[in-house]
């Protein structure tokens, strides 16, 4: 989860003396890199994904599954053992927020020759395999996005019990610090986050009733001070700690453009499709033991990191803070960064208008500078004692510490000081599927989707609030199924900021009516097409790969991955968030009262873990298993 630093972290109070100095610095050190390598181009497209692990525990004797607490030392060895004996290995593997959790990526990113998507799988499956050889029999490495009863009493093993008093990380009444990664990271910008906001943060997650659900839901807690009381809304599952959110798994992808406006254009591309891909991943339907009404963990994640104080938030007038900021630092993005883009900035932007006037004195244009500007809008969380003052030339620790704490739907990265990588963007929003044939399908299915953007020059923009509201429409129950989506109607009427920038954004202007550019569709319209409404995403990639040089396997692993796509959007397969929920509601413990009780938990993950370990088939997911690619 981004930049790790060694050393001693700062306290809030300490933190926020600094926070102007690592503002100043992290300005400086963006310029520093912007004017040595604005003018890359060529680089070559090379992608990589993320995945993230959940390490769980079976005890078949009371039939419970718990997290497992030891992830570091799993980590350790994988680290030991690959990374560190050699520089070629096949997997890196990263810390994540849970001591629970570990992180897995490709060892080098992957290149822009077709066959390495026939690698995909491949590579996701060495890790889980490298991974799972440190387990002990009675463990297994799950890609759960949200583990249904964490919170629960008893969850971890070993068990601890919640810190609610001050000494504590969290505070939290349910989720013990002993869960936080032991990296002074994890637990510093827990911390200060909750110091910066001046209370625990919040989560209310819709509870889905069910016939016996008592209404109104309303849950007391014995150990609140009274915080969790004025906290929690009625009809809803309260939650109150940073790992709530933070620690659910996710799968991500990045991607290096040959240039920094490619990266710019490819951002703006894909941020319209983060709610569509989201809902098409939906696979976390329970939080804290409960049924809840969303299919999605995004804006539990998002509050979950939500370090704004009540007069940021516009419950106070402004009196110690400097602005009112209408997003968590985790949240959907803010700006188009591409000329095309310009015109559907239609969200108020808060900017750091000092920080923005410096940019653009310094020759950086305006999109830009403002992108910059409102991610700095934003006090850094976790500073390290050793790493005040940097070398600003060859250093980016600052820019990077307020950078990978805006925690967006999309992220611009510009290369690395003294670095060969390009200009970046990353993809963020998808859900973690269970198997790694799924996690394979949606990576290779955004990765296609940015190569038919940059071959046919497709244009998806739509006004910026307009994928705010796709993204709360996203996360409904079953918003892949009955969810409809501003989606643009002609991908093939927009403009090329890579060719033809200025000219288009001034004919853009000149259009006008956007309305009549973009309608409501389904996502079985969007991926796969409806006539007279709008092509489908599906028929065009199938077109390019047509007209593409596939070797027979290769462009099989591909099309087995788009008909998952294509069939999950069609409501043919189902997704993980609607697969759990099915298991739960047939479940003969299941007393229609919203609750996942222990022995229904270790139900369903076991029953997961028998079918990622291919002991069981489950043709609801992933239709006909003799189809699967291995
Ligand atoms: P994060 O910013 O999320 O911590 P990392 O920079 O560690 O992410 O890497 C995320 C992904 O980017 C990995 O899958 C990795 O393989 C991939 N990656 C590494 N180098 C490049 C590159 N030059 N271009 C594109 N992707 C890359
Ligand atoms: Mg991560
Ligand atoms: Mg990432």
């Amino acid at each position: 989860m981004g930049l790790l630093s060694q050393g001693s972290p700062l306290n809030w109070e300490q933190t926020k003396k600094y926070a102007d100095h690592i503002r100043k610095h992290g300005i400086i050190q963006f310029l520093n890199i912007y004017n040595k390598v604005k003018d890359r181009q060529k680089d070559v497209l090379k992608w990589g994904d993320e995945v993230e692990y959940m390490l769980m525990e079976w005890d078949d004797k009371d039939e419970k599954v718990r997290l497992v607490l030891r992830t570091a030392e799993i980590l350790e060895t994988l680290q030991e053992q690959g990374e560190k004996t050699n520089p070629n290995h096949p997997t890196l593997w990263r810390p994540e927020y849970g001591s629970y959790m570990i992180e897995g990526t490709p060892g080098q990113p992957y290149g822009g020759t077709m066959s390495e998507f026939n690698t995909v799988e491949g590579n996701m499956g060495k890790r889980r395999r490298e991974a799972s050889s440190l387990l002990k029999d009675n463990e297994t490495l799950a890609t759960i996005t949200a583990f249904p009863r964490l919170g629960c009493p008893g969850f971890t093993r070993p068990e601890h019990a919640p810190t609610p008093v001050e000494r504590g990380v969290s505070k939290s009444l349910f989720f013990p610090d002993q869960a936080i990664n032991v990296h002074p990271r994890f637990s510093t910008l827990t911390r200060n986050i909750r110091h910066r906001r001046e209370e625990k943060v919040v989560i209310n997650v819709p509870i889905f009733k069910d016939k016996c659900t008592p209404s109104p839901f309303v849950e007391t807690f014995p150990e609140d001070d009274g915080e969790a009381a004025r906290a929690a809304l009625p009809d809803h599952i309260y939650m109150d700690a940073m790992g709530f959110g933070m620690g659910n798994c996710c799968l991500q992808v990045t991607f290096q453009a040959c240039s920094i406006d490619e990266a710019r254009y490819l951002y703006d591309q894909l941020a319209t499709f983060c709610p569509i891909v989201m809902a098409l991943s939906a696979a976390s339907p329970f939080y804290r033991g409960y049924v809840s009404n969303i299919d999605c963990r995004w804006d539990i994640i998002s509050a979950s990191v939500d370090d704004r104080t009540e007069e940021e938030r516009g419950l106070k007038p402004l009196k110690n803070n400097k602005y009112r900021i209408s997003k968590s630092r985790y949240d959907t993005i803010d700006s188009y960064l591409s000329c095309c883009g310009e015109k559907y900035n239609d969200i108020k932007l808060i900017i750091d208008e000092e920080i923005y006037n410096q940019l653009l004195s310094a020759g950086i244009d305006k999109l830009l500078a403002q992108h910059i500007a409102h991610l700095f809008i934003r006090d850094p969380l976790s500073v390290f004692e050793e790493k005040i003052n940097l070398d600003d030339e060859n250093e980016s620790d600052h820019f990077e510490n307020i950078q990978s704490t805006n925690w967006q739907s999309m992220r611009f990265k510009p290369p690395p000081p003294n670095s060969e990588i390009g200009w970046r963007v990353e993809f963020r929003p998808m859900e973690v599927q269970l198997t790694d044939f799924e996690n394979a399908a949606y990576v290779v299915f955004v990765v296609l989707l940015t190569r038919v953007i940059l071959s046919y020059k497709l244009d998806f923009l739509i006004p910026l609030s307009k994928v705010d509201e796709n993204m709360k429409e996203a996360q409904k129950r079953n918003a892949v199924n009955e969810g409809m989506f501003y989606f643009r109607k002609d991908m093939f009427k927009g403009c090329n900021p890579v060719l033809d920038g200025a000219a288009a954004t001034q004919n853009g202007l000149e259009t006008g009516g956007t309305n009549e550019e973009y309608t409501l569709m389904s996502i079985d319209t969007i991926i796969n097409g409806k006539e007279g409404v709008f092509q489908g995403l599906i028929p065009i990639l199938n077109s390019y790969l047509e007209n593409m040089e596939v070797d027979v396997d290769t462009r099989c692993t591909i099309l087995n991955y788009l008909k998952l796509i294509k069939k999950r959007a069609s409501g043919e397969l189902m997704t993980m968030a609607k697969w759990m929920r099915e298991f739960v509601a047939n479940h003969p413990q299941y007393k229609q009262d919203s609750v996942i009780t222990d022995k229904i938990n270790y139900d369903l993950m076991r029953k997961c873990d028998r079918i990622v370990k291919g002991e069981e088939q489950c043709p609801e997911l992933f239709g006909n298993p003799l189809n699967r690619v291995k």
